[in-house]
């Protein structure tokens, strides 16, 4: 494959991990989209998991799911957030898949009786995925997971430098590293990011840019430090502080000329340069007074507060972008479900203004859940049910205005007389086999929308349907379990509204209820698609009515 006409820039970060290397190398994405190119991110992971699918989501973070339903690390999120553009498979790169590929072809004879080494098989397994996730872009982004000096992602480090030795005039590397300021001290040190050069010019690798993440601003002479230090032009190292929305860091970043100085090095010329949207945007949200406060309800038994972010970022950042949109900041709190069974609803959720149940997996606390709903129902509290979260709007209305006792989803109980979810025939079979892996529901699929329901006033407020015409919506899916088509009937008589199902009516997808400022439920997960600039309608119709119900006219 021609690797003409297309550069490439790897990110790698240095000192600590979990400093946004991932909103550094979206935000140069979106710099760069911004300056006319076609940018194709790609997000490495180290791991031998062949997709994020079979990590526990506390130890991974959310599993951000792709239109053609490659099961990802939440970076893949915050690049097509950043650039508002749907990824691919070709995207998402592990060890793993890279290793699958390589024994795959030693067992078919396709290195022709050579010796199958680490270089140059495995170095040119990796060029050839980013060289596919590459084509048709003219700019790509690699962002290598983990920092530098791991002994397991060394092997990608290899492949940027044997790729750039190929083409030096097309690859740069850019650098994320963390500068410290100790509490004792009160002054921000470079010293460990001198370090962590050192140890990629070890590798062979200069960096061409360095990113420097702190607290604060990294002041003049301290960039002139790392500069002569780390063998950078000072006006590429550039400074990326803590800030309150990860959306402002692109005007930062472009505040330093990120977007020229990168162009210039790659031989590149800016096309065209409009960063005026983003520049609103965090004006406005910077702007913003008023507050909703709305309850994620999950089982969060000993989960810390950065993880649950971590785990939901998407659904996050929906609710953010829609509360921008409807000119409010959203105070989120995490409640944990296993509490409710404990204390009751009414005690725990009391005060807030709109309540959420996201996705989730299997049995534990899935009764709070179901009076967390409960509560949302009879109160009148805005609802919205994400995937598993409308599973367990399905059983509560079962229950409690339908009268099925004890119904409930055979995920959580198998003998239940009332499995009104239950699990798709073709899933039982694969569970059976142990077929695991990248096996789900999984993916973009259409869905067809009930006329004259709330969610098709939805969809057309938010212009992703026309005023009039077709009713077919696309969202991506994740899940193994459905709504039992036996219980379809009986759960409408009693009220219950079917406002989505797959165009050949066989999967229901959406319901809801009337008389209720707002109750909604998805199979699918629309946070997928939520962007800063165009808030999901699932999401915007909720904190409307959030925001119309907090304030009674
Ligand atoms: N556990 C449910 C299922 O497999 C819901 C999945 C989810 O919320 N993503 O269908």
């Amino acid at each position: 494959m021609s690797t003409s006409k297309i550069k490439f820039i790897f990110v790698s970060g240095g000192v600590i991990s979990g400093i946004g290397k991932g909103i550094s190398s979206a935000s140069l994405a979106a710099i760069l989209k911004a300056k006319g190119f076609r940018i194709s991110p790609v997000k490495v992971d180290m791991y031998l998991n062949q997709d994020a699918g079979t990590i526990r989501p506390q130890e991974h973070g959310e599993v951000f799911v792709t239109d053609d339903g490659i099961e990802t690390d939440q970076d893949l999120g915050h690049y097509e957030r950043f650039i508002d553009q749907p990824l691919k498979r070709t995207n998402y790169l592990t060890t793993g898949q890279i290793y699958a590929e390589v024994l795959r072809k030693e067992r078919s004879f396709e290195y022709n009786g050579e010796d199958v080494e680490a270089i140059p098989h495995v170095t040119d397994e990796i060029i050839r995925r980013i060289l596919l996730a590459a084509r048709g872009s003219e700019i790509c982004i690699i962002e290598l997971g983990g920092t530098v000096g791991e002994y397991q992602n060394a092997i990608f480090f290899e492949a940027s430098r044997i790729l750039k030795l190929r083409h030096p005039r097309d690859v740069l590397h850019m650098h994320v590293a963390y500068l410290p300021i100790p509490a004792y001290l009160g002054e921000m040190k470079s010293k460990p990011v001198q370090q962590s050069v050192r140890m990629l010019n070890s590798m062979g690798i200069e960096p061409d840019i360095i990113v420097g993440r702190s607290e604060v601003e990294i002041d003049e002479k301290r960039k002139e430090r790392v500069a002569l230090f780390c063998n950078v032009d000072k006006k590429a190292v550039l400074s990326n502080p803590d800030v309150k929305t990860i959306y402002e860091v692109p005007v930062i970043l472009e505040r330093q000329h990120a977007g020229q100085i990168v162009l210039e090095k790659l031989g590149l010329k800016a096309r065209k340069k409009d960063l005026s949207s983003w520049k609103k945007l965090v004006t406005k949200v910077k702007r913003i007074k008023s507050e909703i406060k709305i309850a994620i309800v999950g089982k969060y038994f000993g989960t810390g507060a950065f993880e649950l972010a971590d785990s939901y970022v998407s659904v996050i950042e929906s609710i953010k972008h829609a509360g921008w949109a409807s000119g409010v900041a959203v105070k989120l709190a995490w409640i944990d479900s296993g509490k409710i069974e404990l204390h009751g609803a009414s005690e725990l959720l009391a005060g807030f203004d709109g309540i959420v149940v996201p996705g989730g997996f299997g049995s534990r606390g899935t009764e709070g859940m179901i009076r967390a709903i409960k509560y949302a129902r009879e109160k009148k509290v805005p609802y919205l049910g994400l995937c598993y979260g409308m599973q367990m709007a399905t059983i509560e209305f079962a229950r409690n205005v339908a009268g099925l006792k004890n119904a409930n989803t055979t995920e959580v109980d198998r003998e239940t007389p009332h499995p009104v979810i239950h699990i798709m025939p073709d899933q039982e079979k694969k569970l059976l086999q142990r077929r695991y892996g990248g096996t789900m529901r999984l993916g973009a699929w259409d869905c067809a929308i009930r006329r004259g329901t709330k969610m098709e006033e939805e969809y057309v407020a938010s212009g992703v349907l026309p005023a009039r015409g077709r009713r077919v919506i696309s969202e991506r899916h994740r899940h193994r379990y459905e709504f039992n088509n036996k219980y379809r009937g009986l759960l409408e008589k009693k009220g219950l509204i079917i406002s989505g199902t797959t165009p050949d009516n066989k999967l229901v997808e959406l319901i809801e209820l009337a008389e209720h400022p707002y109750f909604v439920g998805s199979q699918f997960h629309p946070e997928f698609k939520s962007r800063p600039l165009r808030p999901h309608p699932m999401f915007a119709g909720f904190v409307k009515a959030v925001v119309r119900s907090k304030k009674p006219r």
